[in-house]
């Protein structure tokens, strides 16, 4: 078994991540990594916090074209800069409607 994937926690529930207030209560998911503690979380962010224009697609979004983003890090205990990883497009629909349809 080589389970090589650097953060190492393949446990993760994204949906309750993003659920959770520690992700932030607007903006796109992204998952995103810590400058201070390499953790990677998924995170919130505006559009015009990563550099994108306010009214851009979200699922248009490309993780490698958004800059990185300040946000409170619980394992920092401070507010960090956090680098994003994905877009969480699979969530963003989730969040939007709520399952009608
Ligand atoms: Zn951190």
């Amino acid at each position: 078994m080589s389970v090589d994937r650097g953060a190492g926690d393949d446990d993760r529930d994204l949906e309750a991540e993003l659920a959770s207030a520690a992700a932030g209560n607007s903006g796109i998911p992204f998952d995103a990594i810590c400058t201070g503690c390499r953790r990677v979380r998924v995170k919130r962010a505006k559009p015009e916090e990563v550099g994108q224009h306010p009214q851009i697609d979200p699922a248009q979004l490309e993780a490698s074209d958004c800059s990185s983003f300040k946000h409170v890090c619980h394992h920092c205990q401070k507010a960090t800069f956090w680098n994003p990883l994905a877009v969480l497009s699979g969530l963003l629909e989730s969040d939007r409607g709520d399952g009608d349809e």
